[in-house]
């Protein structure tokens, strides 16, 4: 048993990192007081430390000690969590995850080849348009009202995503647009979990 000379507990050598006379939660606490007085500099460090070692990072080291951990910390606080989510939502950033991923999973469903594109190509072919921040002013201001989000849409629809079959509108536009008849919306529900199921299938075997 050796004393740590700053909290004076006495700890058995596992307590300690070696050269380093604290103890290991006086270290910790150490390293956490200099990250908080410079976060630039630590954040900077560990994001270079994570694209270096990204085999290291814990949550690839222990996947499923990760999984349970984000699940704990949603049940902790699910109404706080799911605030952030709307939130983030809101934002141009948020538009760009949601949009990029209901394509993927939009092609499963139709039955088409995934986006001919990557997340921050489709971000780049958004962000320049202005059409894109007119209706995302008007959808902010407006309060957030479903109808008048922008949203993504294919000119030919029986082609997937690509930059050629692409163009930027409302989502009321894109509705009205792509379920003009209530057996065209049902004949293209039916298909789609036809599709779904299909591809449940799939991956489970
Ligand atoms: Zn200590």
């Amino acid at each position: 048993m050796k004393p740590c000379p700053r909290c004076k507990k006495r700890f058995p050598p596992s307590g300690f990192y070696q050269k380093q006379s604290r103890c290991k939660s006086c270290v910790k606490l150490r390293v956490r007081e200099w990250e908080k007085k410079n976060r630039t500099r630590s954040n900077d460090a560990k994001k270079r430390w994570q694209l270096a070692n990204p085999e290291k990072r814990w949550n690839r080291a222990h996947p499923e000690k990760f999984r349970e951990a984000l699940r704990n910390s949603y049940q902790k606080d699910r109404s706080k969590y799911l605030k952030r989510c709307r939130a983030y939502y809101k934002t141009p950033a948020g538009f760009l995850t949601s949009t990029f991923s209901s394509m993927k999973v939009n092609s499963i469903a139709r039955g088409h080849q995934p986006p001919k594109f990557t997340k921050q190509e489709l971000g780049e072919w958004i962000f320049k348009q202005k059409k894109f921040w007119l209706t995302w002013n008007s959808y902010i201001l407006g309060g957030g009202q479903k109808n008048e989000r922008p949203s993504v849409d294919r000119l030919n629809a029986r082609l997937g995503y690509s930059f050629k079959n692409i163009r930027l509108v409302t989502w009321k536009e894109n509705n009205s647009a792509n379920h003009s008849s209530l057996e065209h919306s049902q004949r293209a529900k039916k298909t789609c979990e036809k599709r779904w199921a299909e591809y449940g299938r799939r991956k489970r075997t």
